[in-house]
C-alpha cells in the first residue's frame, strides 16, 4: 500500500481531494515504477486539485504534474532499479495519474535521467516551473538577448523566481515584474537589479510603442500585460511568452512586430522531445545556483495539497512548493 492525494468525482459533478492508501496493483500501465519522493505545486495542479477538476482527464485521479524519485522497476532497458529520473509534461497528472502519491508508474520515453548533482528534492524545487524558465531562457538566447535589462514578470511566482535567478546567474540585468511590493527583498536576493510594479505595466495605454526599453522577457503572466510589455521591446527584442496567470487574452497590436522586430516566441513544457529535455536539465544543474533556489523552497506535504492548489490559483504562493509525499 502507498499514500496518494485522490480525486474523486460524485454523480453530482462535485469533485473532492483526500489522501488515501492505494494499493500498487491500481497503479496505471507503464514500463516504469517509481518511488516518488518529491513532487510540486503547479498552476495547473491547482486546477485539478480545485473544484471542477480543472484539466482532470479520468477519475479517481492521481494529480501532480510532476516528480523526481527512484526507479522500483522498470521494463525498458534505459532504466534499471535505483536510478534517479525526473519527469515533466505529457498530461502526466491530467489524464495519467501524477507525483501526488509515494509510487507511479509512467511510459519510459517521459522520464528524463537526473542529472549528476542534481537531487530529487532539488529537481522538484525547480520542477515544472523552473524547467519551463529554463527553456524561455534558452528561447532568448536562440534569438538574441540584446542589452537592456531583461523583464520577468509574476517574478514572485514559480516561473518568475527561477527565471529571475538563472538569468541573473548568466550575468543579465534583471527586472522582475511584482503585484507584492513585500517581495522586492526576495527578489533582490535572486539577483534582479530592478523592480518593477506590476500597476506600471496594467495600466493601459493608447500607444502601441512606447521607449525602447527591455532586451528581452519571459512572460508568465500574460493578458494586457503582455500587450502593454511588447510596445516597450528594444528594437528585435524577443518575449518567450509562457503563462497566463494574469489572463489568456491578448489586446495588442502589430505595430511591436512590424516597427521594432519583437519576436513572441511561445514557451511549451508538456510537449518537449527526449534531447530538448535532457539539455535544460543540464543547463538547470549548471546555470541555476543551488543556494538561491533553496530560498525559494517552501516545503510541504500530500496533506497540505489542498489549501496550496487555491493559494496558487489565487496568485499566493511565492517561489516553489516542493512536497515531499513520504513527509
Ligand atoms: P505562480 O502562481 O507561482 O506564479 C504566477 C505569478 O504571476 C504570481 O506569483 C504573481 O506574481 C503573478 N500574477 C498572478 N496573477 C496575476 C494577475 N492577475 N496579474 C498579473 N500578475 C499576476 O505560477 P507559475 O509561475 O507556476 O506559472 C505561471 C504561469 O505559467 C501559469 O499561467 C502557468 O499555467 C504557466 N506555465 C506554463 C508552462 C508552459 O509549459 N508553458 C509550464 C508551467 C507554467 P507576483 O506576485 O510577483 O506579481
Amino acid at each position: 500500500m502507498f499514500q496518494a492525494l485522490v480525486v474523486e468525482k460524485d454523480e453530482a459533478g462535485k469533485t473532492s481531494a483526500a489522501v488515501q492508501s492505494l494499493d500498487a496493483d491500481q497503479l496505471p500501465d507503464g514500463d516504469v515504477t517509481i518511488a516518488v519522493e518529491y513532487s510540486t505545486v503547479n498552476y495547473k495542479d491547482g486546477l485539478c486539485i480545485g473544484p471542477g477538476g480543472g484539466l482532470v482527464r479520468n477519475y479517481p485521479h492521481v494529480p501532480g504534474i510532476d516528480f523526481a524519485g527512484i526507479v522500483e522497476a522498470s521494463d525498458d532497458d534505459r532504466y534499471k532499479p535505483g536510478d534517479k529520473v525526473v519527469l515533466t509534461g505529457w498530461r502526466v497528472g491530467e489524464a495519467h495519474w501524477g507525483g501526488y502519491a509515494q509510487k507511479a508508474r509512467v511510459k519510459a520515453d517521459w522520464l528524463v535521467p537526473l542529472p549528476e548533482g542534481l537531487s530529487t528534492r532539488q529537481a522538484m524545487a525547480v520542477g515544472t516551473a523552473g524547467f519551463t524558465a529554463m527553456l524561455a531562457v534558452i528561447a532568448l538566447e536562440d534569438h538574441g538577448i540584446k542589452d537592456g535589462p531583461v523583464l520577468v514578470t509574476g517574478a514572485a511566482g514559480g516561473v518568475g523566481s527561477v527565471a529571475t535567478a538563472i538569468l541573473a546567474n548568466l550575468g543579465y540585468k534583471v527586472a522582475g515584474v511584482t503585484g507584492r511590493p513585500e517581495a522586492a527583498d526576495y527578489l533582490t536576493s535572486l539577483g534582479a537589479s530592478q523592480i518593477v510594479a506590476r500597476e506600471e505595466l496594467n495600466e493601459t495605454t493608447k500607444r502601441p510603442l512606447e521607449a525602447e526599453t527591455w532586451g528581452g522577457c519571459v512572460d508568465a503572466v500574460g493578458g494586457e500585460m503582455l500587450a502593454r510589455l511588447l510596445g516597450q521591446m528594444q528594437y528585435g527584442a524577443s518575449v518567450a511568452a509562457v503563462g497566463l496567470a494574469g489572463g489568456a487574452g491578448l489586446p495588442a497590436t502589430v505595430i511591436p512586430f512590424l516597427l521594432r522586430g519583437v519576436n513572441l516566441l511561445g514557451i511549451d513544457s508538456v510537449m518537449q522531445p527526449y534531447d530538448s529535455r535532457v539539455q535544460a536539465w543540464a543547463r538547470i544543474a549548471n546555470d541555476l545556483p543551488m543556494d538561491k533556489l533553496e530560498a525559494m523552497i517552501q516545503p510541504a506535504t500530500l496533506s497540505d495539497l489542498p489549501k496550496l492548489g487555491a493559494d496558487i490559483l489565487k496568485g499566493q504562493v511565492k517561489g516553489r512548493v516542493v512536497v515531499d509525499v513520504n513527509g
